[in-house]
Order: C-alpha cells, then sequence, then structure tokens
C-alpha cells in the first residue's frame, strides 16, 4: 500500500504513522524527520534547512523532490511507504504522481487529518519531543510521568525551535495556502480520506482511516 498523509501543522500525523505502518508493513518517510536530521549533523544544506525551517516557509520543491525521489528509489520502500509531510503543494503532488506513473505504481490514499485552530495551537506550543526514540508529549494534553523526560527512554525531552506562537501561525498560515489545495487534486482522483484530526487518541484516528480504507 501507498499513502501520503497530509493536514496541518500538529494535526496528528507523526503520532498516527506508527499505526498505519504497522498495520501495512510500510515505511515511514517523514520529509520535516529528514530535514531535522540533516539540521542535526551540522552539514552546509543543515545550515541552510534551519533558516527555512525556523521561518516556518517550505524548503524549495527542487531539494525536497530529489530527496524524496531518491528515498523512494531504496528497497525498503517496495512494500509500501506512508509519506509524512510530503507533497505540501500541488507541484510536489504532480512530481510524485509522475515519479510513480514511471515505475508503473499509482498511490493508493491520500489521508487529510482535518483540525481546529485552537487544538492545533496548543498541540505545536505545548509539543515536547524525545530526541532518542522521537516519542512526542505535550505539556497540556500528554505530560510524561517525569516532568521533561521520556518515558521510553529517559532521555530529557525538547522543544522543537520552530514549535513557538509566531512560527506556529506563519506554518498554519502556508499550510491553509499551499497544502490545502492538495485535498482537492486528490479528491477529483477519488482517493482522499477525510480523517477527524481532534481526537485525544492516535489510536482512534487510525481507527478512523482502517475503517474508511477498507470501506473503499
Ligand atoms: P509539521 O507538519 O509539524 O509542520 P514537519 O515535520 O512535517 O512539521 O515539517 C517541518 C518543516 O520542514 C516544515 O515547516 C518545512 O519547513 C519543512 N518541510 C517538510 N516537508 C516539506 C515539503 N514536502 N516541502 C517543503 N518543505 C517541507
Ligand atoms: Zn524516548
Amino acid at each position: 500500500m501507498r499513502f501520503i498523509i497530509t493536514g496541518p501543522p500538529a494535526s496528528g500525523k507523526g503520532s498516527v504513522a506508527p499505526f498505519i505502518t504497522k498495520e501495512y508493513n510500510i515505511l515511514h518517510i517523514s520529509t520535516g524527520q529528514m530535514f531535522r536530521e540533516e539540521i542535526k549533523k551540522g552539514t552546509a544544506l543543515g545550515l541552510e534547512l534551519k533558516k527555512i525551517l525556523d521561518q516556518g516557509h517550505l524548503v524549495s520543491d527542487e531539494l525536497t523532490d530529489e530527496m524524496v525521489r531518491q528515498r523512494l528509489n531504496q528497497d525498503d520502500c517496495k512494500n509500501g511507504f506512508l509519506l509524512d509531510g510530503f507533497p505540501r503543494n500541488i507541484n510536489q503532488a504532480k512530481y510524485l504522481d509522475a515519479y510513480l506513473e514511471e515505475k508503473g505504481l499509482k498511490l493508493d490514499f491520500a489521508i487529510a487529518l482535518v483540525a481546529d485552530k485552537d487544538i492545533i495551537i496548543k498541540r505545536l506550543i505545548g509539543r515536547r519531543v524525545c530526541q532518542t526514540c522521537g516519542k512526542n508529549y505535550n505539556i497540556y494534553f500528554t505530560q510524561p510521568k517525569k516532568e521533561g523526560v521520556c518515558d521510553l527512554c529517559n532521555t530529557k525531552l525538547v522543544k522543537r525551535s520552530d514549535d513557538t506562537l509566531e512560527i506556529a501561525e506563519a506554518r498554519l498560515q502556508i499550510y491553509n495556502e499551499e497544502t490545502a489545495p492538495i485535498l482537492k487534486y486528490y479528491e477529483e482522483k477519488g482517493i482522499l480520506l477525510k480523517v477527524d484530526g481532534n481526537l485525544k487518541e492516535s489510536y482512534d484516528t487510525f481507527l478512523q482511516i482502517k475503517e474508511k480504507v477498507n470501506a473503499k
């Protein structure tokens, strides 16, 4: 199975992703994550990327498309994938379609999480991340057992540098202007699954997705 998952920042894409990839035995590919890894490496490219991400802006299509192409070309994507954070605009959506067509493949579903603005903002500014195992917490909704420390691996939790109110609002606006149009694009192709992203438990979000996949 090949999926993309989209939705405003903090609509729960990253949290629901592991349930989906486990169910369909596919790989989770997050472009945001890939960019953050490059930044962590401290390369010249990483420095460039940090500037862009810290403004809440989008990375160029050329760079992003190429990074995704290289990743999808790897053998471990043969069984399918869940692309999270890509495509972010119509051009990237068309790029993905052209890439898949060239390989004789196609996308099965585009999952779109829909969430209310006030919930999104709280999730964004309250988000804390474990840099070792990737688990997300939130100071308003899902606190770890011990303050500031990951339940799973005892690592100190950090706040992403783009999770401030100002940048959160910029990211939300960019989502509405650039990314939201891809919903219509996938709707016209008949593969859009709209899902409620306001739920507290990611597992419940996953159950909605599974139900909609099975109904198609
Ligand atoms: P969120 O969905 O919470 O905003 P992501 O982890 O998906 O965060 O992305 C973080 C940042 O990485 C984005 O704000 C953007 O700068 C960059 N980014 C991620 N995916 C793409 C993409 N497909 N095209 C351009 N920029 C991207
Ligand atoms: Zn951890």
